[in-house]
């Protein structure tokens, strides 16, 4: 962007602000000066069917609904619509309230835009680090379930093997007490 171009960043279509220097011409958006002084781009605007085909084309103001006449902002508009974008509207010879107050009308306006756009970026700023917080917590809160879930599992595996052991002792004081039993009735049968 060249320096020219950083004088003209407060041109923008009043609706959509699309800025004038980023989609000039070279890409295909056409802006428009409304006789209402609003600045409206191609998308936004629509032209009312002239009484004639030959009429200069009346517009719909899309910002306030006049009817009104408009000119594509470029150069080959009339002198005096043309100072009303002049780059440096302060230098002496061309001090002129009525041009001032136009740009900083506009340019009013878009900063008060960027400074919405910019409160906007910070909520979602601030909504991220609100998620990212409460996924740090789930996270943590995950790990910990899971340091439970193995201790769980270890204890698990310690009460089977009791299981297991015990069922070794039922076995043998079960072979223990059939021995007694067997030795106990052929000692009788003996008898
Ligand atoms: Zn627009
Ligand atoms: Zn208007």
């Amino acid at each position: 962007m060249d320096e020219n171009d950083v004088k003209k960043l407060w041109i923008h279509c009043n609706r959509c602000y699309k800025q004038y220097v980023h989609h000039k011409e070279t890409s295909g958006s056409r802006f428009f000066l409304l006789a209402c002084q609003d600045i409206a781009c191609d998308k936004c605007v629509e032209a009312a069917p002239g009484r004639s085909p030959s009429d200069a084309p009346i517009y719909i103001c899309p910002i306030c609904r006049c009817k009104v006449r408009g000119r594509q902002i470029n150069n080959a508009m009339p002198y005096h619509l043309k100072s009303l974008f002049h780059p440096e509207p302060w230098l002496d010879e061309l001090r002129n309230e009525a041009i001032a107050g136009f740009q900083r009308k506009h340019m009013n306006r878009f900063l008060k835009y960027c400074q919405e756009k910019e409160k906007e970026v910070q909520k979602v700023d601030s909504d991220m680090t609100l998620a990212l917080t409460a996924c740090q917590k789930l996270y943590l809160e995950l790990e910990q379930a899971r340091q439970i879930r193995r201790q769980l599992e270890n204890r698990a595996q310690q009460i089977k093997q009791q299981i297991k052991n015990n069922s070794h002792i039922r076995k043998y004081l079960y072979l223990i007490k059939w021995s007694r039993y067997s030795k106990e009735s052929s000692a009788r049968r003996t008898c």
